[in-house]
């Protein structure tokens, strides 16, 4: 679990300051990891006209284990960012992605997909929160106190006195405990898990592959292509509660390679070029319990933002950071703190993210025959095979598939 790497790279590191080298001073914002949603917050901060200091308890670049995949909506962010041209040209682009049902029913997506490797992507955005502006800082976050409600004090290991701001975002992705210390979160069951490694391979591939193999389910493996030869593969189970916590997804890899036919070909092309490395994944922000707290907002992976879908949580992170920004802007313009209760509204803005259709999904992802029967109404109706692609051009709603009156319908259009 976790990252790949904490030690300083050299060649590529950026302009990160140790924060033993920081001199002590007050913040307008402190925010606590330099993924997607704290990077997004910290730029838009910085544009806002506040001080922000952006932490991370790795040296960057750094790993995050990911299956490096942008979805529609992050690309729109990107974007707005006017990052989109060069998060391209590092990265590697599909126009086509493939769905195998448990029966290895293809269908066939056509669509504009990126893939970016999340050393690469989250530097991009780092960097660029640097131009901006923005402090960045290597350091561990272990506390916070909350000063009258006015002020906060972060604690990090290295140093002892913290540094004061006068609010303060936490954005430490699937890592609870701070938001724990912080009082932010209640519901701590992982919603999934995943792992991925880089294959090496000859396999000729320039398209997105996701594989609904029986033992899988409730879940999907994935080849994406990331670059000349390289391969982001992986697979990730959906979890419904406590009962599930012992899933071997390690076992279950191994058996997806040796099962689906075009991963055989693609072992038997190249080899494994990283350990297999797994994460948890974290959806339903709803039922996050209290998500603001004192001069404290939780955004990101943190709060459940990820897809319980797609499992896909790039987009949906930046856009907290995005909605956690204007809010904590308006706060400090204003002087009213209180306004920061006004959270859950905001990221209701995030209802692109239709967690109740998901959720209604993930439960027909739990039997083989009925992905099986779906894929081949998808291919037979123009109906159900608009729905579905544009689903994952997340514009529509999945209940529109996924449901009993999707299939009818599907039936006679
Ligand atoms: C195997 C796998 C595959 C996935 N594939 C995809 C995909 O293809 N597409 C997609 O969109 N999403 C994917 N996801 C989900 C995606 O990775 C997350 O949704 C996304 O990274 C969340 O972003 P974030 O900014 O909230 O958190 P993160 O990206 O996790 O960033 C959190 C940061 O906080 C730092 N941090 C943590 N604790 C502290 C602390 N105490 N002090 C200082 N710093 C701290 C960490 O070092 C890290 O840099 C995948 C997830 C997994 C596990």
């Amino acid at each position: 679990m976790g990252n790949d790497t904490a030690e300083r790279t050299g060649a590529d590191s950026i302009d990160q300051i140790a924060i033993e080298d920081l001199p002590s001073r007050a913040w307008d914002f402190i925010i606590v990891g330099a993924g997607p949603a704290g990077s997004v917050a910290a730029m838009e901060l910085s544009r806002m006209g506040h001080s922000v200091m952006l932490v991370d308890r790795h040296w960057f670049p750094r790993t995050k284990i990911c299956g490096d995949c942008l979805t529609p909506g992050a690309m729109r962010i990107l974007q707005r960012l006017e990052l989109y041209d060069v998060a391209r040209k590092e990265g590697f682009h599909c126009s086509s992605m493939s769905i195998f049902s448990p029966a290895h029913i293809r269908i066939d997506v056509p669509g504009d997909y990126l893939t970016v490797r999340r050393e690469i992507l989250d530097q991009l955005l780092v960097r660029k929160a640097l131009d901006m502006g923005v402090t960045f800082v290597r350091a561990t976050a272990e506390d916070l106190e909350e000063r009258a409600g006015q002020k906060v004090r972060v604690r990090f290991r290295e140093g002892d006195a913290g540094h004061v701001a006068r609010c303060c975002l936490l954005a430490t992705g699937g890592g609870l405990s701070l938001a724990r210390k912080a009082g932010i979160m209640t519901h701590s069951v992982a919603s999934g898990a995943a792992v991925r490694c880089y294959v090496r391979s000859k396999l000729p591939l320039d398209r997105l592959v996701v594989a609904c193999e029986p033992s899988v389910l409730p879940g999907y493996a994935w080849i994406f292509p990331v670059g000349t030869n390289l391969f982001n593969v992986g697979c990730g189970r959906f979890m419904y509660g406590h009962g599930e916590s012992h899933i071997n997804l390690h076992r279950i890899f191994r058996t997806f390679l040796e099962e689906f036919p075009l991963a055989r070909e693609m072992m038997a092309q190249g080899k494994v070029e990283t350990p297999l490395k797994g994460a948890v994944l974290r959806s339903g922000w709803q039922q996050a319990g209290p998500i603001a707290h004192g001069p404290c907002l939780g955004l990101g992976e943190m709060i459940g933002t990820t897809s319980p879908y797609t499992g896909e949580g790039i987009g949906k992170a930046m856009q907290s950071g995005v909605l956690a920004a204007r809010l904590g802007h308006r706060c400090l313009l204003t002087g009213d703190m209180s306004t920061l209760h006004r959270y859950p509204t905001y990221l209701r803005q995030l209802g692109g993210l239709r967690y109740e259709g998901f959720k209604r999904t993930r439960k027909w992802f739990r039997r083989p025959w009925l992905v099986d029967f779906l894929a081949r109404r998808i291919n037979h109706s123009p109906y159900l095979y608009d729905a579905f692609a544009s689903i994952l051009q997340e514009k529509s709603d999945p209940a529109q598939v996924f449901s009993c009156r999707g299939v009818w319908r599907s039936l006679w259009r």
